[in-house]
C-alpha cells in the first residue's frame, strides 16, 4: 500500500454550516433589541420550531448536551446505582459522578450495540434507581423491552438520545420516549449550535421545573426554589439553530445517499459490515460504523492506521470503552468478563466518514482504500 498524503484530508465529520447571509439576520436582530441570552426571542422561537420539527411536545434547551444530562438526572432525583452501556462517550458516565450515582455497566446487544434488555435484570439491586440508555449512532434501543423492565421495577428511564436527533419510528419520533431524553447539538452532530443540547419534557410542568433548574433555581425576582446551575443557551447560540433548521432536511438526506453508497460499495468487501439500519422509519444517519472480522485482512488498528496514512481520518467509536477508562475500570460491573459484546466491538468498530458536504470522490477514495488490502492479497493475521 502507498501512502498518499496528498490528496486532501477527509475528517470523520465536518461541521454543517448554513450560508453566512442567512445567519446574520439574525445578528443584526440581537443587535437591535439587545437581548444576549436568559430566554430571549431566538431562544423562544428555536424552542417551539424545534418541538415542531422533531414531533415532540415539550423542549427545554441547554447550552450544551453534557450539562442537560446532568440536569435531566437532577429533575428526576435519581439516586444511586444506575444501569447504562459502557459502550457511550464519555459524557454519559461523568454525568452520573457529578449526580453521585453509581453507574453500573450492562453488556450490549451485538446487532444494535445498545443496551443490551435481555441482561438487564440481573443487574437490577435494592440501590438501582434508573436506567441510562443511549441510542448508539442513533440506532434505537429496544424501549419497548426497557420500559418494560423499568415499570416492573419501578425505576426511571432516562435516555441519552446525543446521537439521536430527527430519529423517528413507527411510533413517532424517538425522543418523546422514557420520562427524560437529551440532545447534544454540538458542532459534530447531526443539527448543531455550536454547543448546545436540549431535554425533551413530556410535559409544561417538567419543562418549567426544569428550565427553573437551568437557571439557578430561580422562580422570580425574590424566590429561588433549588440549587439549579447555569444551562441557558445564548441568543447567538439560538441565531445559529434557526439559521440551520431550513437546512436540515437536506443535510439529513445527503447523510443517506452516502451511507447507501458505503453499503452499496463495500457490500462484496470481504470482513466490513455496515450495521444494520434496524426499526427506523427515518434514521439520521449520524455515524457510518462498520465492524471488522476475520475474513478482513488486516485488524481495525492496522486500518485505521492504514487510512490516516492516506489523509482518511476514521474514529474508533466507542474504543477504550467506558468501563476501560480510569475512572470506571475499577467499578464492579466494569470487568471484561461482564462486557463480553461491548469489548470484542470495541476491538472491531470502525466509524468511517459522514458529513453532508462530503463528495462523492471522497466516498469512491474512501472504499477503494478499504478495498485495497483485500485486492493485494493479504492474508489476514490470526485474530489475537
Ligand atoms: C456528544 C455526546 C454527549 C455530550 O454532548 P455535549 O453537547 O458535547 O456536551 C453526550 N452523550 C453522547 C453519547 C454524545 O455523543
Amino acid at each position: 500500500m502507498t501512502d498518499d498524503t496528498s490528496e486532501k484530508k477527509i475528517h470523520v465529520t465536518q461541521p454543517f454550516l448554513p450560508p453566512l447571509e442567512e445567519f446574520l439576520p439574525y445578528v443584526e436582530e440581537i443587535w437591535e433589541n439587545r437581548f444576549l441570552t436568559n430566554g430571549g426571542p431566538l431562544h423562544q422561537r428555536l424552542e417551539r420550531d424545534l418541538a415542531d420539527y422533531l414531533g415532540v411536545e415539550h423542549l427545554a434547551l441547554f447550552n450544551n448536551g453534557t450539562i442537560a444530562l446532568i440536569t435531566a438526572l437532577q429533575a428526576l432525583e435519581i439516586t444511586g446505582e444506575v444501569i447504562t452501556t459502557p459502550f457511550s462517550f464519555v459524557a454519559t458516565t461523568n454525568a452520573l459522578i457529578w449526580n453521585k450515582n453509581t453507574p453500573v455497566f450492562v453488556d450490549i446487544d451485538p446487532e444494535t450495540l445498545n443496551l443490551d434488555p435481555a441482561r438487564i435484570e440481573a443487574a437490577i439491586t435494592d440501590k438501582t434507581s434508573a436506567i441510562l440508555p443511549v441510542h448508539c449512532y442513533g440506532n434505537p434501543c429496544d424501549m419497548e423491552a426497557i420500559h418494560e423492565i423499568a415499570e416492573r421495577h419501578g425505576l426511571k428511564v432516562v435516555y441519552d438520545a446525543a446521537h439521536a436527533f430527527g430519529v423517528r419510528d413507527a411510533q413517532g419520533s424517538v425522543l418523546a420516549r422514557g420520562d427524560l431524553a437529551t440532545l447534544s447539538l454540538h458542532a459534530t452532530k447531526v443539527f448543531n449550535t455550536f454547543e448546545g443540547g436540549a431535554i425533551i419534557c413530556p410535559d409544561a410542568e417538567t419543562k418549567e421545573h426544569i428550565d427553573q433548574l437551568k437557571n439557578f433555581g430561580i422562580v422570580d425576582e425574590l424566590t429561588i426554589k433549588v440549587a439549579g446551575s447555569n444551562g441557558k443557551m445564548s441568543e447567538i447560540h439560538a441565531a445559529m439553530g434557526l439559521a440551520q433548521l431550513g437546512h436540515i432536511d437536506a443535510c439529513i438526506d445527503r447523510r443517506g445517499e452516502i451511507d447507501a453508497a458505503y453499503r452499496a460499495a463495500l457490500a462484496d468487501v470481504p470482513g466490513i459490515e455496515p450495521l444494520p439500519k434496524l426499526g427506523q422509519t427515518r434514521a439520521n444517519y449520524a455515524y457510518f460504523p462498520v465492524i471488522l472480522d476475520e475474513r478482513y485482512p488486516l485488524s481495525r488498528d492496522e486500518l485505521y492506521d492504514a487510512l490516516r496514512a492516506q489523509n482518511i481520518l476514521t474514529r474508533r467509536y466507542f474504543f477504550p470503552l467506558l468501563s476501560q477508562l480510569p475512572m470506571y475500570a475499577g467499578l464492579p460491573s466494569a470487568g471484561a468478563e461482564n462486557l463480553p459484546v461491548a469489548t470484542e466491538m470495541g476491538r472491531r468498530v470502525l466509524c468511517l466518514p459522514i458529513f453532508p458536504a462530503m463528495e462523492d470522490g471522497d466516498i469512491a477514495r474512501i472504499c477503494a482504500a478499504l478495498r485495497a488490502p483485500v485486492s493485494a492479497g493479504i492474508i489476514p493475521t490470526a485474530a489475537e
